[in-house]
């Protein structure tokens, strides 16, 4: 693999000076005295200026801020002093597609309430946090109904309307891929998706529901289960819950658990809410469950946080109970859900102590005997067989089956180990059955799939679930990317101008470090898992050993357990303490054998029987592989439609609306790989002019060709030509230039004026 793009980059990664070159593509410019510049500032990313000096390869610049700075000249970025003053609503309109050029566009349509901004054929969408209610009332949604794409401002409804249409005209299917950080606006844009897809009145209803309104429906089944309050986010909604996707007929979100969740809560986190909302339940169900309040419950009370601000558990129970009506969860169905929490919370306080033999444990008093008569009655289990799954172990030897005795610390391990089966595939369930019953029409071979996906993450610490998301966004980035390309491609054949393929930046060597088969992370975390004496010791150990010279791994000076993975998006240092644990799906065959034959049959369906072969070989699966495969047919799904994206910006931290912060927008466009679309579309010809906009702009530098009364297209030959550019071409429409030339044409303006 080569190329000059591919070269440009990797310098550029070197460097760390993550920003596109001069003029977008590291083409030199005619920076003059007098140039009006953007340069590069700790603070607000860029900041413009004025060049009062030229040294060498240095230029002095006074800033709009009034600050005096040298700066490289190669780190300097002309700005067009022609960008209308209310932006442009496409960026591929942008005289000089570069970083500052992106951002300040982005930011004079923010600040006159145009949140969205098109980059070739991606939206982007920065949160308002205000009501706009004109720009989705029914009047909007007519004036987006069939009309051409770029006709009408940028919005979500025709993102939607281009998709419902290829769908209907041509029979294609398509997909929408929503992503941005928590709080970006993902769930939003969503709604307004669907309620534009339901405006179109396609996809008719089941009973009596639209499409989209079963989505928002089943919001609140898989919050209450798959969400919880944690540090990082206060108001409770989507973070935790680590997000792969699925395509199904309408919009989905699906989660990976973070299981190890139901039975450890630290300060100041909650437990997922179903816990908190079933303790809030009427009086009849309290007392049928025998619940109390949650300070009573282990589960519950390792964290001292049981309440959120501006939330009624009580009326989310109701809420959550008639989402679940909504996607058809029957009556008995939720009965059984909602048993199998409560015995989540009983099995919880079963206590042990040390029974009358060596090493063995019995229930502590008389209070965890009455908690597990509960669980057991709960789960419609014998009691007997319930202490004796939680308390004992069967060993087979070649000669007899014998019963070992457990001592109280593994007898609690045990239990939260079954409360951790138990609760993920209660899980597992719920977002089955919600897949399968909102947005499946078999009778349509075409769909448009809504995915929202969790963007990119790096926290302080970083475990399984942030890598498993990561992995997400590397795939999804490579899905991108190939698509971008293509995109371009398609504009140069419809202009019938020539182009030779370049090579751009991917990322697959992240994604061959990862998922590799053998040898990949995932790989070596299973292998770890499978030797009984692996600790996260041993395992960062394989890896520091395995990736010594991967370009893509680095192991922290400081630490001896943790590794970084230079993502696309940046690097990030993950802990593996936890990555075995989180790994494993194994369910104690005794818990197996216990719920299988459960008297509930929704109990007994979470546990179908093994097959024969599994049950033998290996009582190990692996929850990393799980995703990968999982991740490998939405690829497929998603390969067989036609993708557009949507990506969400947060503005700020504050949720507040009119504040943009220019950093930390930056870094979501850079994870939202809108600035590698920017890159990728550099690599070709960035700059492209309808001829008489051309024309307009360079005439006066070949004033005989403007009285040539020549025909446009060879008027605009004539002028690129005169000022002996290369490279450029013609196409049927319009001009397409090589990076850096539309600046190289602009200083000659400058001069001649
Ligand atoms: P995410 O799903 O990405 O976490 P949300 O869609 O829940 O984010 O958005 C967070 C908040 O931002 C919303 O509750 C809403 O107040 C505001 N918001 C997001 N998008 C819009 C929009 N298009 N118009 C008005 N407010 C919005």
């Amino acid at each position: 693999k080569g190329g000059l793009f591919r070269l440009w980059c990797l310098v550029e990664r070197n460097t760390s000076q993550k920003v596109l070159g001069a003029d977008g593509c590291g083409t030199p410019v005619n920076i003059i005295v007098g140039s009006h510049v953007w340069v590069e500032d700790s603070e607000l990313a860029w900041i413009d200026g004025q060049v009062s000096k030229i040294t060498g390869q240095e230029a002095e610049i006074e800033s709009s801020n009034g600050k005096k700075m040298v700066v490289k000249l190669v780190k300097i970025y002309p700005k067009d002093m022609e960008a209308p003053a209310a932006g442009v609503d496409d960026m591929t309109k942008l005289s000089y597609l570069h970083e500052p050029g992106v951002l300040q566009n982005l930011k004079t349509r923010y600040e006159l309430n145009e949140i969205y901004t098109y980059t070739g054929n991606i939206l982007i969408a920065i949160n308002p946090f205000q009501r706009l209610p004109h720009l989705y009332d029914g009047h909007m949604m007519q004036q987006y109904k069939g009309a051409p794409f770029g006709e009408l401002n940028p919005h979500v409804f025709a993102v939607a309307d281009v998709a419902y249409r290829a769908m209907i005209n041509e029979g294609k299917s398509n997909s929408i891929l929503v992503s941005g950080e928590s709080g970006a606006g993902k769930t939003e844009t969503t709604k307004m998706l669907m309620r534009y897809l339901a405006f179109l009145g396609g996809r008719a209803a089941t009973e009596g529901r639209t499409v989209e309104q079963q989505v928002l429906e089943s919001n609140p089944v898989l919050e209450a289960f798959g969400n919880a309050k944690t540090v990082r986010n206060n108001n409770s909604r989507q973070d935790d819950i680590k997000l792969q996707g699925r395509i199904s007929g309408a919009a989905i979100r699906t989660y990976l658990l973070e299981r190890s969740r139901v039975c450890q809560v630290s300060d100041p986190e909650r437990n997922y809410h179903c816990f908190y909302l079933l303790c809030a339940a009427p009086q009849e169900e309290i007392e049928k469950y025998k619940l109390a309040n949650p300070k009573s419950f282990h589960y519950l009370n390792q964290s001292r946080c049981y309440e959120l601000v501006g939330v009624s558990d009580a009326h989310d129970y109701l809420a959550t109970r008639r989402a679940m009506d909504i996607v058809g969860i029957s009556a008995k169905e939720q009965e059984a859900i909602f048993r199998v929490v409560a015995a989540i919370l009983h099995l919880g306080n079963i206590e042990f102590s040390k029974g009358s033999e060596v090493d063995s444990s019995v229930p502590k008093d008389d209070k965890a005997k009455f908690h597990l008569k509960m669980t057991s009655e709960l789960l419609m289990c014998d009691p007997d067989a319930l202490e004796d799954a939680l308390c004992k172990r069967v060993m087979i030897t070649p000669e007899e089956v014998i019963k070992r005795s457990l001592d109280p610390q593994s007898a609690a391990i045990s239990r939260d180990g079954l409360a951790k089966t138990v609760y993920s595939r209660l899980f597992d369930w719920l977002v089955d059955k919600i897949n399968v019953s909102i947005g499946q029409d078999a009778t349509s071979k075409s769909l448009i799939g809504v995915l929202d996906i969790y963007g990119f993450e790096s926290f302080k610490t970083n475990s399984f679930e942030q890598f498993c998301i990561n992995f997400t966004n590397e795939k999804l980035q490579q899905h991108f990317n190939q698509h971008v390309f293509k995109m371009e491609q398609e504009e140069y054949t419809k202009e019938q101008i020539d182009w030779s393929y370049i090579e751009f930046v991917d990322n697959q060597d992240v994604l061959d470090l990862i998922e590799k088969k053998p040898g990949g992370i995932v790989a070596l975390l299973d292998e770890a898992c499978m030797f009984p004496k692996s600790t996260h010791e041993t395992f960062a150990n394989k890896l520091y050993q395995t990736f010594k010279t991967h370009k893509r791994f680095i192991k922290p000076k400081l630490s001896r357990t943790d590794f970084t993975i230079a993502h696309y998006a940046g690097e990030v240092q993950y802990q593996s303490d936890q990555f075995l644990d989180k790994n494993k799906d194994y369910v104690v065959p005794e818990h197996q054998d216990l719920l299988g034959v459960s008297k509930c049959p929704f109990v007994a369906g979470l546990f179908p029987p093994l097959p024969e072969e599994t049950a033998k070989s290996s009582k190990f699966s692996s929850i990393g592989s799980r995703f990968k495969l999982q991740l490998q047919s939405l690829m497929e799904t998603l390969n067989s439609t036609e993708p557009h994206y949507v990506r969400c910006v947060k503005p700020n931290n504050f949720l507040k609306p009119a504040v943009f912060e220019n950093v930390n927008i930056m870094q979501q466009l850079r994870c939202g790989g809108v600035l590698e679309a920017i890159r990728i579309s550099c690599a070709g010809y960035p700059t492209r002019k309808p001829f008489f906009e051309f024309i307009n702009r360079f005439g006066l530098l070949a004033p005989e060709v403007l009285e040539g009364n020549y025909d446009e297209k060879v008027a605009c030959t004539k002028i690129l030509e005169k000022k002996g550019l290369k490279g450029f071409q013609i196409g049927k429409t319009k001009v397409f230039l090589r990076a850096g030339q539309m600046a190289e044409l602009d200083a000659r303006r400058t001069e001649w004026r």
